[in-house]
């Protein structure tokens, strides 16, 4: 007896889940994608316009409809300017 063919629409819908292991909690702000890296090259810092140091971890913070302009933010001052701009929206 062949199996009815079931429409996508029958199928159960998958919750989205975020991996949380991809960025802190912290870091998931909408429109942005923040992603912890370690780079060769030194970047400045915007949250205390200090050097972030070759090969040290930190976060690049990519704005998702202009990606030429991300940011690179010792971890530390990324939170800083999360904490300082939240429930700041309008
Ligand atoms: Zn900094």
């Amino acid at each position: 007896m062949p199996r009815k063919n079931r429409r996508a629409e029958d199928e159960p819908q998958q919750p989205l889940t975020m991996p949380q292991s991809a960025a802190p909690l912290w870091a998931l702000v909408p429109g942005v994608d923040v992603r912890r890296v370690s780079s060769e090259k030194p970047y400045r810092c915007p949250g205390c316009d200090l050097e972030v140091r070759p090969g040290s971890w930190h976060l690049v913070v990519i704005p998702q409809d202009a990606p030429d302009e991300r940011r690179h933010w010792h971890e530390h001052c990324w939170r800083v300017e999360l904490n300082s701009t939240r429930g700041r929206s309008r």
